[in-house]
């Protein structure tokens, strides 16, 4: 098999991060990407591609062009790990030897789950952002629908960026109520969880949009079912006794956010948590059973808010350990659990949520600039104009002077 000093699973956020950050620190380094995919996303941009703020062009880009030079990008997919022989199977049956293994595959979009669901896509006014090519369907939705039911719909957590399902609710609320039809259309958010935001400073920011705009919030109820040409979607809520029964909703318009779970190659792996997530120390990132492999993004079994937010704070910690762990030293650097989570409540406005592990509030900014548990202006700048270019030209280029990781003072892990 071939053989490198590094392989990494995954040309994505924190894939491509990861390698760059590698490549950064130790040029000389042999590190080969493994990746199908001939177009990497930005798909933090897709909210804004669904408020037709942003043109969907500026959300892709080719995978060759944000691939680290020194990289070899092997342009297949990963079938198998087998972390006792230091390999990962590919597709073609053909294996990788490594030296230290970084896997960053993302999450799996279940659409499938929902029976209906994929085949509505994209007509009888369904759609998702959680789609590149649905995102601007959203957008036509927003400026031609003037009357009827809008369901926003989300799934059970774990899910990537959490506050997603409901910015492309209020971003379509405040179209409408630009365009004086808002009080036309009854919405209605469908949020399979017990409450409107994971942490509770942000909630009382929502809930003021919530009342604003007029919406039937509606906890505990989980989109199961989909009749696209019947436009019914069913739901599963609970009664008065706690008994779990079926409510039918007919809609105009349906914004769909699919269930989430770890891909199958890595759920039926040796890597895999019970969860079927990739079992990490949430502070090292290393593998709880493999010395050698290290894992990110979406894709990791830990309670931070899974973002691209995240996967920028872990790319350097990652890179950072695994040198150690080549050179035969323990892990030093640790992840605070950092994610961020820009909610645009309005055209213009974002309640930045920026946590850490155990709901931390963890700020960027100082309070008179960005007060993250208000509507601001300033964060919805952050949003539009700083953070594509410092995804693509910092986060993606290994410019570690935006993330630097905080040092493990104790608690580390004998190198095995
Ligand atoms: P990804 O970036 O999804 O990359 C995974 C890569 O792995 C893909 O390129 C895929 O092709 C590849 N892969 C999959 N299987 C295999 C295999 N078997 N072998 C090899 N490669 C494989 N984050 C924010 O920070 N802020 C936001 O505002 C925000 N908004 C979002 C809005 C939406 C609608 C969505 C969908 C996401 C949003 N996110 C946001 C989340 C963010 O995009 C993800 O958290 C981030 O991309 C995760 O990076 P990743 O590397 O884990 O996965």
């Amino acid at each position: 098999p071939g053989s490198y000093d590094v392989v990494i699973v995954g040309g994505g956020s924190g894939g491509v991060a990861a390698t760059a950050s590698l490549l950064k620190r130790r040029p000389s380094l042999s590190v080969a990407i493994v990746e199908p995919a001939d177009v990497h996303y930005y798909q933090p941009g897709f909210t804004l591609v669904g408020a037709g703020v942003f043109k969907p062009e500026v959300t892709k880009r080719s995978m060759a062009s944000v691939i680290p030079d020194k990289a070899i990008w092997i342009k297949k997919s990963v079938a198998e790990f087998a972390p006792d022989s230091d390999e990962v199977v590919l597709d073609d049956g053909s294996r990788l030897r490594y030296r230290a293994l970084v896997v960053s595959p993302g999450i799996k979009l279940d659409w499938e789950a929902i029976p209906g669901l994929v085949e509505t896509l994209g007509k009888n006014g369904v759609t998702s952002n959680y789609r590149a090519d649905l995102a601007p369907y959203t957008h036509y939705l927003a400026q031609t629908l003037r009357g009827g039911r809008a369901l926003f719909t989300q799934p059970p957590i774990p899910i990537k960026c959490a506050g997603a399902p409901q910015k492309a609710m209020y971003l379509s609320c405040d179209a409408w109520r630009r365009a004086g039809a808002l009080s036309n259309i009854e919405v209605e958010f469908h949020n399979a969880g017990p409450v409107l935001f994971g942490v509770p400073a942000y909630v009382p920011a929502l809930m003021e949009y919530v009342k604003r705009y007029g919406i039937d919030l509606r906890l505990e109820s989980k989109l199961v079912a989909v009749d696209g040409p019947g436009k019914i979607a069913t739901f599963e809520e609970k009664d008065a006794n706690g008994a779990i029964i079926r409510v039918e909703r007919d809609f105009a318009m349906m914004h769909a956010v699919p269930p989430q779970r770890a891909p199958d190659f890595v759920a039926k792996s040796p890597l895999a948590a019970e969860s079927g997530f990739i079992a990490v120390d949430p502070e090292s990132l290393r593998h709880t059973r493999y010395g050698n492999v290290f894992a990110l993004g979406d894709a990791i079994a830990t309670t931070n808010a899974k973002t691209a937010a995240a996967a920028r704070k872990q790319a350097p910690v990652v890179a950072i350990n695994v040198l150690s762990v080549l050179d035969g030293k323990a892990p030093h650097v640790g992840y605070d659990g950092y994610g961020s989570c820009p909610l645009t409540v309005e055209r213009g406005k974002i309640v930045l949520a920026e946590f850490g592990y155990g709901g931390k509030l963890l700020p960027s900014f100082p309070k008179w600039l960005i007060d993250g548990t208000r509507p601001s202006r300033a964060a919805w700048f952050l949003k539009e104009r700083l953070l594509p270019p410092i995804y693509w030209s910092v986060m993606l280029k290994g410019q570690e002077w935006l993330c630097a990781p905080h040092m493990i003072e104790k608690g580390e892990q004998p190198a095995e």
